[in-house]
């Protein structure tokens, strides 16, 4: 791994994983930072704002913009654990010297089907679940990130989806747009081992093998998602980490960080191969 990437994760330190509110404030008040920008790119259904973040926004390679990094965090109602370490991460980025790269946050992309308003973070699970996924009618909150995405064209989305909603403790799986390296299969595989967390037998990818999903594998009907528009610019990866009480929030959100970074190090040909 990038031994910045490895930097950055030791810096990462996590108390809690915030309800999507505190969240919100807490990502804003980054913009004290003269690295930092803020933009709106959009409303959800009912009006909330949708807010994107972004680390060293300028950052140009040559006479391009630098590759874009871009989380989004809440996906589902209470899925919050990879947004609190997508904050961890840029707090940490903001800590260190800039990196080449330019890096992205939405933090609470679902804002309307949060419980309390976004007040709590409770496990639950509705109907109106993975609003990234929907491929006819998507509703305004995946509209304007997928506009976002079809704009910015980050090389690496991160999807921080985790099983909160369900509350259950389901073993681990990753999942990308299209078939990942057989090095980073390899090293992903081997972060999982290193955890003792068993990996979803369930999911069986033809080519990265157990515990790997690759949309361009499955049959379902992904045009017009917001993943789709993320793997027709870049790549496109989730981890789906469940929140465990044998883990500090601390070390989880370093994992969900560091599977992504593995992904991003093949993306930018500075991985182990
Ligand atoms: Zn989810």
């Amino acid at each position: 791994m990038d031994p910045r990437w490895r930097r950055a994760l030791d810096a990462v330190r996590v108390d809690e994983v915030l309800a999507p509110e505190s969240l919100e404030r807490a990502v804003a008040e980054l913009a004290r930072s003269s690295r930092v920008e803020r933009e709106a790119i959009g409303r959800s259904e009912r009006g909330h704002e949708l807010v994107v973040t972004f680390v060293d926004r300028g950052h140009r390679d040559g006479d391009r913009p630098a590759p874009l990094v871009l989380f989004y965090g809440f996906p589902d109602p209470g899925e919050g654990l990879g947004a609190s370490a997508a904050l961890g991460w840029m707090r940490a980025i903001l800590e260190q010297a800039p990196t080449e790269l330019r890096w992205a946050f939405l933090p609470v992309l679902d804002q309307d089907g949060q419980v309390e308003r976004g007040q709590l973070r409770r496990p639950i699970w509705s109907e109106t679940t993975s609003i990234d996924l929907v491929s006819g009618a998507p509703r305004a909150e995946a509209r304007a990130l997928r506009g976002f995405i079809e704009r910015e064209r980050p090389r690496l989305t991160v999807a921080l989806h985790d099983e909160w909603h369900s509350a259950e403790s389901r073993p681990l799986y990753f999942l990308s747009d299209r078939v990942l390296p057989a090095s980073t299969v390899v090293e992903l595989r081997g972060l999982a081992a290193r955890e003792r967390w068993p990996l979803d037998a369930s999911y069986d990818d033809p080519e990265m093998g157990s515990g790997f999903l690759c949309l361009a594998n499955l049959d379902e009907d992904f045009r017009g998602s917001v993943w789709d528009a993320a793997g027709a610019v870049g790549r496109l990866f989730a981890s789906e980490y469940s929140e465990r009480e044998d883990r500090g929030v601390t070390a989880l959100c370093r994992l969900v960080l560091e599977s992504a970074m593995v992904v991003l190090d093949s993306e930018l040909g500075s991985g182990a191969d």
